[in-house]
Order: C-alpha cells, then sequence, then structure tokens
C-alpha cells in the first residue's frame, strides 16, 4: 500500500510518501504560512499520488476527541491564523481516505516503537527540545490521550538555585519550556544554543531541568524507553549528562535493571533521526487503514 504522511510543524510542514516499512519514496518540505497557502502545498503534493491513507502528526493544541464537533482542528495555538482552523476536515475534503490524526510528537512516538530506537516495545516516551517542548507517549502500545493530548512540556520544576532567570513561556513563565526550550537558553545566556557549546554551565543547567522532567515522567509512566530529539539535543554532550541526573535524583527509589543497568539504552535520541515525526505520521496512515484509529 501507499502511504501519505504530514508532519505539520509551525515553522515548517514535511509531506511524504512511504510505505508499511517506513521506507520514504518522496518527501517535499515547505515553510508554514498561512493555513489557506500552506494547505494548497499540500493537496499539490498529494495530487494524483493515488495514496490508501493519511497520516498527520501536528503542532497544538490540537483536538484529538473523535467524539468532538471540533476533532481535528488545531485549537487554541498562538500562532497567528492558526487557530480553530479544521485541519483535518480541510484534508478530507479533498483526500478521500482514511486518515489518522494525533500529535506531532505522539507521532514520534508512534514511528520510534515502530522502526526507530524503542523497536519492539510497548511504551515509550519522545520528547522534542526545540522551540517549544513537546512529549508524546506511547503506552500499551497505543498513543497516550486523555480528555485530550497531554502537555509534559509545561511541567513545573524546581528552580535550580543558581538560576534567577524568569522563564519565557508565555502561560506559565517558569515551567520546564520556559526554562529548557532553545528559546530559554537564548533569553537567558544572550546567544543561541548552537553558539554556547563549549559552555559548561549551559549544559549542566539544562540537562538539571531535562532531567527533573523525566524523573517526573519515569514515576508517572514508567516508559521502557526515552527517546529525546529536537535542535537542543543536538549538543550530545547533553546525553551523558541527563542520564547521570536522572540517576542521582531517583536516588535508588525505583530500581530496575533498565535505570541500574542500561541506562545508556534507556535515554537515547531518535532511531529515526530528523524522521521520527514523518515516519509516525506513516504510521498513522497505516493504523487508520487497518480501523485502528477513529475516522
Ligand atoms: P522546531 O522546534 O522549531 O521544530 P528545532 O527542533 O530545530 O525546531 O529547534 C529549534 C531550537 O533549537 C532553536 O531555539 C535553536 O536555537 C535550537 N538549536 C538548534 N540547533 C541547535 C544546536 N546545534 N545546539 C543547540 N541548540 C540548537
Ligand atoms: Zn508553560
Amino acid at each position: 500500500m501507499k502511504f501519505g504522511a504530514i508532519e505539520a510543524g509551525g515553522t515548517k510542514f514535511v509531506c511524504a510518501i512511504g510505505d508499511e516499512t517506513g521506507s520514504i519514496i518522496q518527501k517535499a518540505v515547505f515553510p508554514t504560512t498561512t493555513p489557506g497557502e500552506t494547505f494548497l502545498k499540500v493537496f499539490d503534493f498529494f495530487r494524483n499520488k493515488e495514496i490508501d491513507a493519511l497520516g498527520i502528526g501536528s503542532f497544538g493544541p490540537i483536538d484529538i476527541d473523535p467524539k468532538s464537533e471540533k476533532y481535528g482542528f488545531i485549537t487554541s495555538t498562538p500562532k497567528p491564523g492558526w487557530g480553530q482552523v479544521d485541519f483535518l476536515g480541510s484534508m478530507k475534503s479533498k483526500l478521500n481516505v482514511p486518515i489518522g490524526f494525533d500529535t506531532d510528537v505522539n507521532a514520534a512516538a508512534l514511528g520510534e516503537v515502530i522502526w526507530g530506537a524503542a523497536k519492539g516495545l510497548d511504551s515509550c516516551l519522545y520528547m522534542t527540545v526545540g522551540t517549544g517542548i513537546g512529549v508524546g507517549a506511547i503506552v500499551d502500545g497505543k498513543t497516550l490521550k486523555g480528555f485530550t493530548h497531554p502537555e509534559m512540556g509545561h511541567i513545573l520544576v524546581r528552580k535550580n538555585h543558581s538560576d534567577e532567570f524568569q522563564g519565557v513561556c508565555p502561560y506559565h513563565g517558569d515551567c520546564l519550556e520556559g526554562m529548557a526550550s532553545g528559546p530559554a537558553i537564548t533569553a537567558r545566556w544572550g546567544k543561541k544554543g548552537q553558539e554556547l557549546s563549549d559552555n559548561e554551565k549551559v549544559w549542566e543547567l539544562e540537562a538539571d531541568y531535562l532531567a527533573q522532567a523525566l524523573m517526573a515522567y519515569t514515576l508517572i509512566l514508567s516508559p521502557h524507553r526515552i527517546v529525546i530529539g529536537g535542535g537542543v539535543m543536538k549538543q550530545s554532550q547533553l546525553f551523558p549528562l541527563i542520564r547521570k541526573k536522572v540517576f542521582e535524583k531517583l536516588n535508588g527509589y525505583v530500581q530496575h535493571p533498565i535505570i541500574i543497568e542500561k541506562i545508556d539504552e534507556w535515554i537515547v535520541p531518535p532511531g529515526l533521526g530528523d524522521e521520527a515525526g514523518v515516519k509516525g505520521a506513516l504510521a498513522l496512515a497505516a493504523k487508520s487503514v487497518r480501523g485502528e484509529l477513529p475516522m
């Protein structure tokens, strides 16, 4: 079968054609402008491709409740022009195929359990640390949802005693995203993360906040694997720092070989690299054609 995939981000859209093995045959990337203009580019891309199903991993917040009147809408996003946009409905109006719709990070988590760093596991967390901080999860083989999608990037963290930064989250100030996203790094240190590679203090502090969050997620969800991607994680020195701090913070309370013996295999970069989201969207397409997802 031939599947379509859309990884819809606030900065760029990635559209792809692929199959049930996760291979991508064709891909296009374009900037996210207005919904009208961006959707036209999506329709252009999929014209005459004869896909059997489509998967969408979208930035949000989005409405993922199939019973809701606004199922498939992008809802309260601060991104200008994109609030209350009927994303799924617009796609359905032009592409007459089953469509799987989920968050970008839930899609990435799904991609990672099917083809990536969490292959074969039935629970996994996928965190992206970039312009924002988003977290998706697979629990019992399914993407995690409640009355809406979880927003684990906005949990509260304990301020490091050396840190006087107030945070950049427009809603909460010093939540995790407010303290540890790419823009938080830039605002705190006066330079972008990519220009701060040599400054050890930056990454110690960054790892402290990310480790606090991972400790909370671990205590709540106990994921078999934690995959961390996004622009900030290109600073690969963060991985050993984060592992060490998660281990220290848990302080022997959660006793399991995953943590005691195999922490290097537990907290890892994406196996699918920058394609976790778009491949996850392919997986959503495959699930929708098998009737495993609401339409
Ligand atoms: P987005 O979240 O918009 O999809 P990215 O995941 O690339 O995009 O995140 C962009 C953020 O990551 C920016 O704040 C940028 O400064 C930061 N970033 C990108 N590359 C690096 C890097 N090599 N080191 C540290 N920070 C980086
Ligand atoms: Zn917040």
